[in-house]
């Protein structure tokens, strides 16, 4: 099974990918996370991405598609993927298209997570990511600021440099000027579908479900 998870920066995704994942046992990509691996790692790729990925701008196509390549026919997602963070240009969607085609035959879903611009601002402004177990947290759920309730990591809270508020507006200039004519395309084939981010996370996942499931 192939879903490929859309949405505005901070809509839920990658809890989202990562709730789906564990419930279908299919790995999460998330390009976003291959990136700031890179970048921790301070690999050529990662000192080429650096600045943009801090900004909120989008690496090229011609390197996000060495990437997606790569991983899409590694072994570990012969039995599928979620792929989060991918495609978020007309050119990438296409590119897309031809690696699906290229896999053996298998279901694709493709699923966006709706939220408003405003709440979204809202919600990463307010955004912590543990960089023990990687858990994100929005910081009026912790009791405590200094221990994860995941893991218990002492002072491993850190908040992601593109989740500062400008940034932030950027990521979502970005979303609307370059992205959304990649959810038109697939919304005009119908294989786009909808869910509401707005509800609770459980709540999220489970439409996410009935929508494969339906
Ligand atoms: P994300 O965690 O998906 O919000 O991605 C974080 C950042 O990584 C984005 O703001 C971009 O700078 C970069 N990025 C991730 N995926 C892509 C992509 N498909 N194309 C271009 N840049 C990307």
């Amino acid at each position: 099974m192939r879903i490929v998870i859309f949405g505005a920066p901070g809509v839920g995704k990658g809890t989202q990918a990562h709730i789906l994942s564990e419930k279908l046992d299919i790995p999460h990509i998330s390009t976003g996370d291959i990136l700031r691996n890179a970048i921790k790692n301070e690999t050529a790729l990662g000192l080429e991405a650096k600045k943009l990925v801090e900004s909120g701008n989008l690496v090229p196509d011609d390197i996000m598609a060495g990437i997606v390549k790569d991983v899409l026919s590694d072994k570990s997602c012969e039995k599928g993927f979620i792929l989060d963070g991918y495609p978020r240009t007309l050119e990438q969607a296409r590119l897309l298209d031809e690696i699906l085609k290229s896999l053996p035959v298998d279901s694709q879903y493709f699923l966006a997570i709706d939220v408003d611009d405003e709440v979204i601002v809202q919600r990463l402004t307010n955004r912590l990511t543990c960089k023990i177990c990687g858990n994100i947290f929005n910081i009026s759920d912790l009791r405590d600021l200094k221990i994860c309730p995941k893991c218990n990591g002492i002072d491993s809270f850190f908040k992601r440099k593109d989740d500062e508020e400008s940034v932030i507006r950027n990521r979502l200039k970005v979303f609307h000027s370059t992205t959304k004519p990649v959810l038109e395309y697939y919304t005009s084939q119908g294989r786009l579908k909808y869910v509401d981010g707005t509800m609770p996370v459980d709540k999220v996942a489970e439409e996410l479900l009935q929508e494969i499931k339906a």
